[in-house]
């Protein structure tokens, strides 16, 4: 018998393994899937025979506690930073020419001033739009917690007068692919997060991380190799279907395959949705069971585009004022960094060679997700094929799209009202997962405090009183000064 078991392998619950096996408890994660990464995760492409991911997953800089995971599992080399970002403009009627790309990269300034220039390169705002821009920021991270919870930024913006072309192209535009929800369903405080976390409190937490490697052989591969080697048994195609109470004590979990399995302590690290089919019949009306169902979940769409030539040489782009939000190159010449898939193994090479290979992911999909996937591939050719004319002269070999209907919970006002604690009322039972208190939006960064804060609590239940939770990045000096108050900060770091 385990000390303890874990019920799903997406990132919470493989944070907590780490961190459990860290602290020297045994472990047992069971996961009802062929495979680990929940949703982050894999799967075979038929036609190509590529490991492709459901969607191209981003981390940032200020993703400490993700980071943190990545190095103690040594799978941090299998991610690159980008320093550089590149916002391609939004076309216009009245010009055939191709749109500017503008450069987005920190100078050496401390925060916030260190992307100054990278906003005044925006070409397609005009300066007294990144004037209100600015003032904009400065409003929003002074902006008050007990506001901030219940209003949406969609009003807030218009409170505070922002013109619609830094709304449309600006606000949105960060806001909508961090989120995954439109303006007027995200909380004041969730952008607000969004924007002091990421473009002004720390130069480095703007700065964008991506896998280099299908995640599949991230989470599934090596991971499960630490884990194993830090003797965490990893069962998977092992459903629970039920965990077994007595005197309001988990006990055991009865798998779909008729296994039963004890343990002395517990952690749920399976979606919201799923949570109380799992607990007995008499829990579920009582807090905080009885609220999880009114998080309301946003969908994320992905267009996968295999093409005969190369279309851009750029890594990545930010697409304002279009269908297609970001595209992601993932046909780079090979490196260590970029390997070349595998000629054996899980990654098959084929006449559709992996080398053109583009991805578009389109966030709060609500609109994209009832059009017919011809529709929304065809329209997102055609707005690369506006952007880098190389594409106009390229063929199309293989497209698809991917739409995941409950990508992320929204965090629309007052839904922090709905997150549990990770300690949940039943004393040996942890909650776990990205839709649990944590203070980020749905995130990999979520999913993992989600479960360092559950092996917290486990590991002092066990006598080890050891901090798992990473630190933010450190707030600097200046923005500090200029935003003026010690306390709108969640975190010193
Ligand atoms: C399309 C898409 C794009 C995204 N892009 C980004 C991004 O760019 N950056 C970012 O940080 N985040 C992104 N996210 C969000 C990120 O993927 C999630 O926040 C994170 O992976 C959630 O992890 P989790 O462990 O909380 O939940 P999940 O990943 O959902 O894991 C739950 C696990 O529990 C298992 N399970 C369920 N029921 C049972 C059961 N009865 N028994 C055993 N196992 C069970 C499931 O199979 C699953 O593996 C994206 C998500 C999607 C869907």
């Amino acid at each position: 018998m385990s000390d303890v078991i874990v019920i799903g392998g997406g990132l919470a619950g493989l944070a907590a393994c780490v961190a459990l096996a860290q602290t020297g408890v045994t472990v047992t994660l069971l996961e009802s899937r062929p495979r680990l990464g929940g949703r982050a995760s894999s799967f075979e492409d038929l036609t190509t025979g590529e490991l492709i991911d459901n969607c191209q997953h981003v981390a940032m800089g200020c993703c400490t506690n993700f980071r943190h995971f990545c190095r103690v599992t040594g799978i941090e080399a299998s991610f690159r930073r980008e320093r550089e970002l590149f916002f391609v403009a939004p076309p216009t009627l009245t010009t055939n020419t191709p749109p500017d790309v503008c450069r987005f990269s920190a100078i050496p300034l401390p925060a916030p001033l260190h992307l100054t220039a990278a906003f005044l390169r925006l070409s397609y705002l005009t300066l007294r739009e990144k004037l209100a821009l600015a003032r904009g920021l400065k409003a929003l991270a002074r902006q008050r917690p007990e506001t901030a919870q219940r209003m949406n930024f969609a009003e807030w913006l218009a409170e505070h007068r922002q013109p619609a072309n830094v709304v449309e192209r600006f606000w949105w535009v960060v806001l909508v692919s961090a989120l995954s929800e439109s303006l007027d369903r995200v909380s004041v405080a969730a952008a607000r997060k969004v924007f002091v976390d990421g473009f002004l409190a720390n130069r480095h937490g703007w700065e964008v991380w991506l896998p280099t490697l299908p995640l599949d052989e991230l989470y599934s591969g090596q991971l499960t190799e630490w884990l194993t080697s830090h003797r965490v048994e990893v069962r998977l195609k092992s459903g629970v279907e039920r965990l077994v109470l007595e005197n309001d004590h988990v006990v055991a979990v009865d798998l779909r395959n008729g296994e039963c399995l004890s343990a002395k302590q517990f952690v749920a690290a399976v979606p919201h949705q799923r949570l109380c089919s799992l607990l007995p019949g008499a829990w579920h009306n009582q807090p905080p069971f009885n609220l999880i169902d009114q998080l309301e979940s946003a969908p994320i769409a992905s267009v996968h585009l295999w093409f005969d030539r190369p279309i851009t040489e750029l890594p990545h782009a930010v697409l304002v004022g279009r269908l297609s939000q970001w595209m992601f190159n993932r046909s780079k010449v090979p490196s260590p960094q970029f390997p070349a898939p595998r000629e054996n193994g899980t990654t098959r090479n084929s006449q559709l060679e992996t080398r053109n290979y583009y991805q578009v992911v389109i966030s709060n999909a609500r609109e994209a997700a009832e059009r017919s996937q011809e529709q929304v591939i065809a329209e997102v050719v055609a707005e690369l094929k506006g952007i880098w004319p190389e594409a106009n002269a390229a063929k199309l070999l293989h497209s698809r799209m991917i739409v995941e209907h409950t990508a992320v919970f929204s965090p629309r006002p007052r839904s922090e009202d709905l997150r549990p604690a990770q300690q949940s009322p039943i004393a040996n039972l942890q909650l776990a997962g990205d839709w649990t208190q944590t203070g980020w939006p749905a995130t990999m960064e979520g999913a993992v405090r989600s479960g360092f804060l559950a092996a917290e609590n486990i590991a002092r239940s066990f006598g080890r009183e050891t901090p798992i939770l990473q630190p933010d990045l450190p707030v600097s000096w200046l923005t500090r000064w200029w935003i003026g108050s010690r306390e709108t900060f969640g975190c010193d770091g």
